[in-house]
């Protein structure tokens, strides 16, 4: 398997299950990882490879039953014992990882006000129709932020750059471009690394954004090693 280029902000490991990406500018701020679908959620011996790779105990990964909705849970004093039915989770415990999973739909992992967007379906992979379009203007947004995020290539289909959508969205709330580091991975276009729901349909396994609220470079990477690609 041949690791796909990823810009300079991000890097692959080498972890128990085969490679994950991470990114450097969440380094020191947050233990964090992007799974491939190497790793095969949901085994419970994937969950302990997840929990081991970013030094929590196995019992310590919270993830949710995911909806796409806009409810967000906040972790604090205890773990919730069942998956919640959100799509966000916040957390300032060092001793929690929150995880979050797609095949093609955009998955964030945030410390501070550094976000790393990981794989998500490409603009070059994602067609859509005008439905879309009117779905997204119902929902209020402004025309010209429609115009950016759907493309029409020369007698091509419409094309949504959900990547897009995403870091205008951080921006319009405050968050500075500097902050904003994408990987540029299309998940329908590596398959062999990746899963897209929309390439492989029902079939797609998903991959996980993991965080957790204490730093990486202060702790000994347990058992990662850094891929040095040429
Ligand atoms: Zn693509």
């Amino acid at each position: 398997m041949t690791l796909p280029e990823v810009p300079p902000g991000f890097y692959w490991t080498e972890e128990s299950w085969g490679a994950a990406l991470r990114c450097r500018a969440l380094d020191p701020i947050a233990q964090h990882l992007f799974t491939t679908r190497q790793l095969q959620l949901p085994a419970d011996e994937a969950w302990r490879a997840l929990a081991a790779a970013v030094g929590v105990a196995g019992d310590h990964v919270v993830s949710l039953n995911q909806v796409h909705g806009r409810d967000v849970v906040v972790v604090r004093d205890t773990l919730p014992g069942e998956r919640p039915k959100a799509d966000a989770l916040v957390s300032d415990r060092p001793d929690a990882a929150l995880v979050v999973r797609a095949a093609d739909c955009v998955p964030l992992l945030i410390g501070d006000v550094v976000v790393a967007i990981g794989p998500a379906i490409g603009p070059c992979c994602y067609e859509v129709g005008s439905d879309l379009v009117d779905a997204f203007a119902a929902a209020g947004h402004e025309r010209y932020l429609i115009d950016r995020w759907f493309l029409t290539p020369r007698e091509q289909k419409m094309r949504l750059d959900v990547v897009g959508a995403n870091r205008d969205h951080l921006v319009l709330a405050g968050v500075r471009e500097e902050n904003i580091h994408a990987s540029g991975l299309c998940t329908a276009m590596h398959l062999d690394v990746l899963t897209s729901y929309r390439a492989e349909k029902e079939h797609a396994g998903r991959i996980a954004g993991v965080i957790r609220a204490c730093p990486r470079t202060n702790e000994v990477s347990r058992g990662a090693t850094t891929v040095n690609r040429s």
